[in-house]
């Protein structure tokens, strides 16, 4: 049995114990109160961030380049992307180097969407961490029909099929990256296969507009059309969402994944998330690609970039990390409650802490992470990566991204 103590325990976004002991196994087994813990420690449930792209780790800085999201894709994202095609290898470097920077922002849960995602893969489980892994299903772009990303995404199901912290959904990338009937088809084969979707919608207005010229669809109609309330569903931005889409996405499949670093860099717009808790709407949050992977960093950026549009405090922001993260993934509950998995991270801050919710978010540092009840942090640092390792892996990713940046 293993045992982490708080000062402070945060057993969810509004509800804190004072000085408990966690105890566990794979799973929480009891809460116990204690005493004499150091004044400067905290104890919470890890992180989901339910919309990463850890292979596009190396290109993060990219995103300060004031290009639009269509501009930035070709100028950087296709380039790296081609050369992760022929050399998969620079995946799980790129990998294990952004996993390392999630997981120290207390991350413990990761839903990926790329390419090479078995070798991704390998990358988690080296780490220790969860993963939810899609490929980017499309039929332009990267791949040269939807049945070479669909095969490759069901090649990896099949691979991953019963593999411990990890699950695999199918990932149609964005509407306008396959046609109508192509996504209609890829959410057919997850509600055939019992997996989920994992999917960009509405990050720009472009995806409304192109869907109604297109097919004569709004949104709502696209939404309901290729059937994505049939299945477990992480809908990743959302910024440009009408009434009636709103309507369709209160669904208990569907959770959407905010992502207030990129959608600032990028320009997006702001996804007004006040009005989407407002109407029943689950918000997640992910780091998406952004100029660090640090959930605290998605938290810090989201507090602004909310003030005066219906305003979002620290709780419901670490609520949306931890909770809404964690049932969107379908691991319990996301909370430190008996019998949930041991997902438990360890801080210090650098002060006794006022309110221990926004202090965590603003100082923390993570101590000691846990994943289904196995230590892969310890004393601030990965518990399985060298820093050798992670030396290594980062020169081999600098180099091949000069060669592929000046290409
Ligand atoms: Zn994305």
């Amino acid at each position: 049995m293993k045992k982490v103590c708080g000062k402070y325990t945060i057993v969810s976004a509004y509800e804190v114990v004072e000085d408990a002991c966690v105890i566990f196994d794979e799973k929480i087994v009891r809460i116990e109160k204690e005493r004499d813990i150091p004044e400067d420690t905290v104890v919470t449930h890890g992180f989901a961030s339910i919309h990463t792209h850890l292979g596009l780790y190396p290109i993060r800085t990219t995103l300060n380049s004031y290009l639009k999201l269509d501009e930035w894709v070709l100028k950087y994202v296709w380039p790296w992307e081609r050369l992760l095609r022929r050399e998969p290898e620079l995946s799980y470097a790129s990998a294990i180097l952004a996993i390392s920077e999630l997981v120290l922002s207390g991350v413990t849960a990761i839903a990926d969407m790329h390419f090479n995602e078995d070798i991704v893969a390998e990358a988690l489980l080296r780490v220790g961490v969860r993963g939810s892994l899609s490929i980017a299903i499309m039929s332009k772009g990267i791949y040269s029909s939807l049945d070479e990303a669909l095969q490759d995404n069901l090649e990896l199901a099949r691979k991953l099929r019963g593999v411990d912290l990890l699950e695999v959904r199918l990932g149609p990338t964005t509407p306008r990256l396959l046609t109508l009937e192509e996504f209609k088809k890829v959410v057919d084969v997850a509600t055939e296969i019992g997996v989920g979707i994992h999917t960009h919608i509405a990050e720009v207005p472009e995806d409304a507009i192109y869907l109604e010229r297109e097919y004569g669809k709004k949104l709502k109609d696209f939404i309901e059309y290729v059937g994505l309330q049939k299945v477990n569903t992480i809908v990743a931005h959302g910024v440009w969402l009408d009434s009636d889409s709103l309507d369709v996405l209160a669904h208990p499949n569907i959770t959407i994944a905010h992502c207030p670093s990129s959608n600032t860099l990028l320009r997006d717009g702001v996804a007004p998330i006040r009005s989407y808790l407002n109407r029943n709407i689950r918000v997640g949050l992910g780091v998406d690609v952004s100029p660090t992977y640090s959930m605290l960093d998605e938290i810090k950026t989201a507090i602004p970039l909310h003030l005066g549009r219906g305003d979002l405090g620290f709780k419901e922001l670490f609520n949306a990390a931890t909770s809404t993260g964690y049932r969107a993934l379908g691991v319990g509950s996301g909370l430190i409650e008996v019998g949930e998995t041991a997902d438990v991270v360890l801080w210090s801050l650098n002060e006794p802490a006022l309110d221990p919710v926004t202090d965590v978010v603003v100082f923390g540092r993570v101590s000691e992470v846990y994943v289904r009840g196995e230590k892969i942090v310890e004393n601030g640092r990965l518990a399985r990566v060298t820093s050798n390792e992670m030396k290594e892996l980062r020169g081999d990713v600098t180099r091949h991204l000069k060669k592929c940046l000046t290409a």
